[in-house]
């Protein structure tokens, strides 16, 4: 089946660009991979949205979704494996069959970035999470740790504080990445230890984790934490594997596109975090999804 757009990812910046694509009477088939919403679901409050004070990811994501498929955004649940440029006609094809569009927006956002430790994969959910809003219910009472110094540990620590006996807040440099705001309320925590300047060098227990090793950066001195949990939140990789052969993706695997959301292919372009960009937040990834849409249907209407 042909439609005026595909859009690859249903994530704030897919959906978004679904609600504008939809409202400017152009056909619209989403495809995502997994549950949409995108990484969006995993924040507990979102305190930084113009006008919306507070809200759950979830929330969110529920929201936006019911906003996009109201206005006649068709959306199905399939991974996309590749994207061809046939001159004025764009093939996608997923794991479960083929579709055609005039235009195609890659809006795929980006997956955890793993630590590189020892076993990691055998103790993820085994005490292993890299989302502590689905699974920090389970350390309930319990001692765990964030790895990580950008907004989404900082935020995870402070959400597990109110539930785990004692959270420590692992980083490898003594400054963090994220926001100073969010410092200060885990400072006033008097279960929330900092460890910093350290990294997890091993991860300890059998069949489940039961600590830590840490080690010092500067000293290299090795400490171990007993803990039952560890949150892992060092960042993410850009999901551009399908489109390698489509657009240029740049050394760190971001799309290579500017704030048009264009990339070089005519009729493909790119919108939210796996685009080359200087912010990556729920508000720019909105954004770019409505860009994106707009610079589409222009694209479409000649
Ligand atoms: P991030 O900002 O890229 O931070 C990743 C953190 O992990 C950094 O502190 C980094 O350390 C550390 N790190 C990277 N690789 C590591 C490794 N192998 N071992 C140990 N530590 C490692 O990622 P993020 O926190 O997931 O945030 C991603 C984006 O979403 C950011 O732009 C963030 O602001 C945004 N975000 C916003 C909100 C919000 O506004 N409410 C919430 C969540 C996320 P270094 O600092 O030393 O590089």
């Amino acid at each position: 089946m042909m439609y005026d757009i595909i859009i690859v990812g249903a994530g704030p910046a897919g959906l978004t660009a679904a609600i504008y694509a939809r409202r400017a009477s152009k056909s619209v088939l989403v495809l995502e991979a997994r549950a949409w919403g995108g990484q969006i679901i995993n924040t507990p409050d979102i305190e930084n949205y113009p006008v919306v004070a507070h809200i759950s990811g979830a929330d969110f994501a529920d929201q936006l979704y019911r906003q996009a498929t109201a206005l006649g955004a068709e959306l199905k649940l399939e991974k996309v494996i590749g994207v061809e440029e046939l001159g004025k006609v764009k093939k996608v094809r997923t794991n479960q069959g083929e579709y055609e569009a005039g235009a195609v927006i890659l809006a795929t956002g980006s997956e955890n970035r793993k630590l590189g430790v020892d076993r990691e994969q055998a103790l993820t959910g085994r005490g292993v999470s890299y989302c502590a809003t689905c699974d920090g219910n389970f350390f309930r009472g319990r001692d765990v740790a964030v790895v990580g110094g950008g907004n989404t540990a900082l935020e995870d620590a402070l959400y597990l504080a109110e539930l785990a006996s004692k959270v420590y807040l692992i980083h490898r440099r003594d400054s963090f990445r994220g926001e100073e705001a969010t410092v200060e309320l885990l400072r006033k925590k008097e279960n929330v230890e900092f460890v910093y300047n350290a990294t997890v060098t091993a991860l300890l227990g059998e069949k489940r984790l039961s600590g830590v090793e840490v080690t010092d950066k500067l000293s290299g001195e090795k400490r171990t934490i007993e803990l039952k949990g560890l949150f892992v939140a060092v960042g993410r990789i850009p999901e551009n594997e399908s489109f390698r052969a489509l657009v240029e993706i740049d050394q760190a695997g971001y799309a290579v596109a500017g704030e048009n959301c264009h990339t070089k292919v005519p009729g493909v372009f790119v919108a939210g975090d796996n685009r080359t960009k200087e912010v990556r937040q729920l508000v720019t990834a909105a954004a770019d999804g409505a860009v994106a849409a707009t610079e589409a249907v222009k694209y479409l209407n000649g």
